[in-house]
C-alpha cells in the first residue's frame, strides 16, 4: 500500500523524462540547504479528516500531505480522488498508508481518527472508545515524527489532547487541541448576524471545554475596537442578559443541530483546523482559542487539564496564553468547566 501511494507512474522503474524533457542550466547552484519543506499528516480520513485535508490542499499549506487510516480501501480511494485534482491545486505530494511510516518527518500531525458522536450522544460518552484508540495511534506517530506538533481534533477533544500529551511525552507547547476555535467562530458569526456586521470585525472568545460547559467571554467582546458590553452600559442601552445567554446556547447546540441534520459536522471544523495549521506552520503568532495545558492559569489548580484559552500560536506551537481580564462570574464558570473535564479524566487509566 505504502509503495503504491506514489502520486506518479513516472519515476523509479517507470518512464523518467526529467533528464530529457528540460535543458539543464549550466553551472547551476545546488538547491538551498535551508529546509523549507512542510509536511502535514492527517490521521483518520473520515468526514472531518477529509475536510481538513482538502482545506490544507486548496490553501497550499503543505508541500507534502500524508493520510493514515485503518481502512485501506477508503484510504486509497480518498488519496486517488485528491491526486486527480492536482491540475487545479497548489502542488502538494499526497501519500496514504495504513502504515504510520508514511507520516515520518511531519511538521504537524492532525488526529481526527475515532468514533464520532451519534445523534443524542454527548462528547463525553465517546471517551472510553477513543482513549483506547489513542493508545494505538499516538505512539507510532511519535516514533516517526519526534519533533512534530500534535493537533488533536477527535472528541472529546480536551480529554483526548490530555491523553495525547501523556502518551506522547511531548512538551505541552507541542500538543494542542482544536478546542473552541470552532465554537468561537460560530459565536462570532452569530453576534455578527445579530448586529449586522462582518464576523471578521467581531473579536469574541468562547473558552473552556469544547462542549456543554464552554464559557462565553462576554466582557471582552469588541467590534471594530469598541468593547460591546461596557459601551452599551455607558450609553445606558438596555440589553437582555437572556439574549446573550441564548446566543451562547445556540453555539453549544449548533454541533448537535448539524449532526441531527446531516449526520456529522465537517466543513467548519475543516476550515477551523486548517486555519490553526496556517498559524502554526507559517509562524503567524495569532491569538486563537485552542485547548492547552491550563494548570496554573486563570486560577485553575485542580490538576493537569487541557481546555481552551486564547493562545498565541507559532512555529513552536503554543507560544503563550493571553491574559484576558475575566469577570468573577466568567472565572467561576471557567473553573467549573475545568472541574467537569477533570472529573471524567480522573476515571481514565492510561
Ligand atoms: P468518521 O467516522 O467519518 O471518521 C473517523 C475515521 O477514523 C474513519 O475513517 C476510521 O476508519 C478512522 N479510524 C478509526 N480507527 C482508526 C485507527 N485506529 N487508526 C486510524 N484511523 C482510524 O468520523 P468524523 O465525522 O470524521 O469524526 C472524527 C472525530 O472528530 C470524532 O471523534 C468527532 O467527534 C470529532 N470531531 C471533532 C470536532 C471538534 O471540533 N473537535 C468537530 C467535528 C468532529
Amino acid at each position: 500500500m505504502h509503495k503504491s501511494s506514489s502520486s506518479s507512474s513516472f519515476g523509479p522503474g517507470g518512464l523518467d523524462l526529467s533528464q530529457t524533457f528540460f535543458n539543464p542550466i549550466p553551472n547551476a547552484a545546488p538547491p538551498s540547504p535551508t529546509k523549507r519543506h512542510t509536511k502535514i499528516s492527517v490521521v483518520g480520513v473520515g468526514n472531518v479528516g477529509m475536510a481538513v485535508a482538502q482545506t490544507v490542499l486548496t490553501q497550499g499549506l503543505a508541500d507534502e500531505l500524508a493520510l493514515v487510516d485503518a481502512k485501506p480501501d477508503k484510504l486509497r480511494g480518498e488519496m486517488l480522488d485528491l491526486q486527480h485534482a492536482a491540475a487545479f491545486l497548489p502542488r502538494t505530494k499526497i501519500h496514504a498508508s495504513v502504515d504510520y511510516a508514511v507520516s515520518a518527518g511531519s511538521d504537524l500531525v492532525i488526529v481526527t481518527a475515532g468514533a464520532r458522536q451519534n445523534p443524542g450522544e454527548t462528547r463525553l460518552n465517546l471517551i472510553e472508545k477513543n482513549c483506547a484508540l489513542f493508545k494505538t495511534i499516538i505512539p507510532p506517530l511519535v516514533k516517526h515524527s519526534r519533533h512534530s506538533i500534535l493537533m488533536i481534533v477527535s472528541n472529546p477533544v480536551d480529554i483526548l489532547t490530555y491523553v495525547a500529551w501523556k502518551l506522547s511525552g511531548f512538551p505541552a507547547n507541542r500538543v494542542i487541541g482544536s478546542g473552541t476555535n470552532l465554537d468561537s467562530s460560530r459565536f462570532r458569526s452569530l453576534i455578527a448576524d445579530h448586529l449586522d456586521v462582518n464576523a471578521q470585525d467581531v473579536q469574541a472568545y468562547i473558552v473552556g471545554e469544547h462542549g456543554d460547559s464552554s464559557v462565553a467571554l462576554w466582557s471582552s467582546i469588541s467590534i471594530g475596537g469598541v468593547p460591546v458590553l461596557s459601551f452599551l452600559e455607558r450609553q445606558q442601552i438596555e440589553y437582555e442578559k437572556e439574549t446573550l445567554e441564548n446566543i451562547h446556547k445556540e453555539v453549544v447546540q449548533s454541533a448537535y443541530e448539524v449532526i441531527n441534520l446531516k449526520g456529522y459536522t465537517s466543513w467548519a471544523i475543516g476550515y477551523s483546523v486548517a486555519n490553526l495549521a496556517r498559524s502554526i506552520l507559517r509562524d503567524q503568532r495569532r491569538v486563537q482559542p485552542v485547548s492547552v495545558l491550563a494548570r496554573g492559569l486563570y486560577g485553575i489548580d485542580g490538576g493537569d487539564v487541557f481546555l481552551s484559552l486564547p493562545a498565541q500560536l507559532g512555529r513552536s506551537g503554543v507560544m503563550g496564553v493571553a491574559n484576558v481580564h475575566l469577570t468573577e462570574e466568567e472565572e467561576r464558570q471557567l473553573k467549573h468547566s475545568a472541574n467537569t473535564i477533570l472529573e471524567v479524566q480522573t476515571q481514565l487509566r492510561l
